[in-house]
């Protein structure tokens, strides 16, 4: 059978389950084999097929799945398996190192690795609104690119392993710390009695607006020239310190302002107080 009639999903969490759906749903043919598994048994009863072992899985479908907890699963599960010849697509998260990693051990095996990250929760596979971001041997991406264009819509990076978990961490690093600044900025309130439903329209107003910012500062930030003349950093430093000193009355947690605020304090000790904000980034691409 081909690859695009004909794949195998290894790992049958959230993600794995919708992923195998996805793909019964447009009729491909799958084969799905899982640690635990009478977790297939719902998936079986739906059309795919079960592996009774991580060799048979492995060798139905050119075309191997992973989506697993992290890479250490991955080599829990494939270590002393034969690899010849076989594309593994591994839609775990890990680090962005791990997927390189990964790449030299399976190519050791005479396997190829291509590198994704999904950037939906597991409901929204399949759907208009899903997408996933690739990286790894662009020719392995083409080939794999029809089947796995059912689960998301595809956005290949490029060629290092890395890249794609790359992506996928730095648009959950702007989601995960946007959440807990939306979360500090409700406690600062609730503070004052506050509630939080009182406050969601400025919140969702203020998250609205962030993104008209972004063009300018990667301009400046590609450019490496950041002008001063409309938010500075002395200016919004002054209102990162204002920040920290109302959550410190407000007796609640100061690790956020206080992180914020350190980098403000760096950037005005290097002389960059006349800068624009954007200039942070020269402070923060460095460890401290
Ligand atoms: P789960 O942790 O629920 O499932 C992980 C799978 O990995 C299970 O099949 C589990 O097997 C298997 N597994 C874990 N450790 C081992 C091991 N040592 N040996 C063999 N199998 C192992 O995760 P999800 O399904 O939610 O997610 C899978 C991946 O997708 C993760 O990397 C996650 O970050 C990513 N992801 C998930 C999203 C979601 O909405 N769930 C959204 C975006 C990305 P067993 O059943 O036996 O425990």
């Amino acid at each position: 059978m081909s690859r695009e009639t004909h794949v195998t999903v290894l790992g049958l969490g959230p993600m794995g389950q919708a992923m195998v759906r996805t793909f019964l749903a447009h009729g491909i043919h799958t084969t799905v084999w899982n640690r635990t598994a009478s977790r297939a048994e719902p998936l079986v009863a739906e059309g795919a097929h079960r592996a009774e072992s991580v060799e048979e899985a492995l060798s139905i479908s050119e075309t191997v799945i992973l989506s697993l907890t992290d890479y250490q699963a991955m080599y829990d599960i494939l270590d002393g398996t034969g690899l010849a010849g076989r594309v593994i697509v591994n839609l775990s998260s890990d680090t962005p190192q791990s997927s390189r990693e990964a790449a030299d051990w399976l190519a050791e095996r005479g396997a190829r690795l291509l590198v994704g990250g999904v950037m939906v929760p597991a409901p929204l596979v399949g759907t208009d609104a899903a997408y996933v971001f690739y990286s790894g041997p662009r020719d392995l991406f083409e080939t794999c690119e029809p089947i796995l264009r059912l689960l998301g819509k595809p956005d290949y990076r490029g060629a290092d392993p890395a890249l794609a978990q790359l992506f996928y961490q730095a648009q959950l690093d702007v989601f995960l710390t946007s959440l807990s600044a939306y979360l500090h900025a409700t406690a600062l309130l609730a503070s004052a009695g506050v509630s939080a439903e009182a406050f969601r329209p400025y919140a969702a107003d203020n998250f609205d607006t962030l993104s008209s910012y972004l063009a300018e500062a990667a301009q400046a930030i590609d450019q490496g020239r950041y002008p001063g003349d409309k938010a500075s950093v002395a200016m919004m430093g002054a209102t990162a310190d204002h920040i920290l000193g109302a959550s410190r009355d407000a007796g609640i947690d100061l690790a956020l302002p206080g992180a914020v605020k350190d980098h403000y304090d760096r950037a005005r000790a290097a002389g960059r107080g006349k800068e624009g904000w954007a200039s942070l980034f020269e402070v923060i691409k460095r460890s401290a």
